[in-house]
């Protein structure tokens, strides 16, 4: 499935330059959206995975029904100060700016394997606070997948010790 024909690119969003890549015109399409996660489910056959973990918003919505197809469980990650029990915290920097991540503190055991999921891979920094949170809990990061990679944006570098899988790549 050509999946790249199913996002909207949006000129000057939410900047002007910015080529923003829109899912929204994914996920409302059944078909494509049940095959793109059972294609990234694929992908990641044979690795051992004990629960996904997937940053806010766009996170929960690759992530939760990736964990569904593999039969594994989900944890989010969500913004400093929005997730109820005790939380551990990581700070990252925004284009304007710096913000927080939070996790549960009970979320992960340490040694767990996690795959980390979102929509997008673009400088890597939501992933690299990301994988401060689960480290900071003794989870070993195993694996990152994403519908969409910016590989202009040289992510990966980043993350080099990770395995990482992504559907589509501009
Ligand atoms: P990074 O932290 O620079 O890798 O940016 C990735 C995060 O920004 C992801 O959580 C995305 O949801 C969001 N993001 C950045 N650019 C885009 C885009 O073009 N479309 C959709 N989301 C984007």
């Amino acid at each position: 499935m050509d999946f790249k024909e199913k996002i909207r690119v949006i000129p000057d969003f939410p900047h002007p330059g910015i080529r923003f890549k829109d899912i929204t015109t994914l996920l409302k399409d059944g078909p494509s959206y049940k095959a793109a996660i059972n294609q990234l489910a694929d992908q990641l056959k044979g690795k051992q995975i004990d629960v996904i973990v997937g940053p806010e918003a766009r996170g929960f919505v690759v992530g939760a029904p990736l964990a569904y197809a593999l039969e594994i469980g989900f944890v989010p990650v969500r913004k400093a100060g929005k997730l109820p029990a005790e939380t551990v915290e990581a700070n990252y920097s925004l284009e304007y700016g710096k913000d927080a991540l939070a996790i549960h503190k009970d979320a992960i055991q340490p040694g767990q394997k996690v795959l980390i999921a979102d929509d997008l891979l673009a400088t890597g920094g939501t992933i690299s606070a990301t994988l401060d949170l689960v480290r900071q809990l003794g989870g070993q990061p195993i694996g990152l997948a994403f519908l969409i990679e910016l590989t202009y944006l040289n992510g990966r570098d980043k993350l080099k010790e990770l395995d990482i899988v992504s559907l589509v790549q501009y």
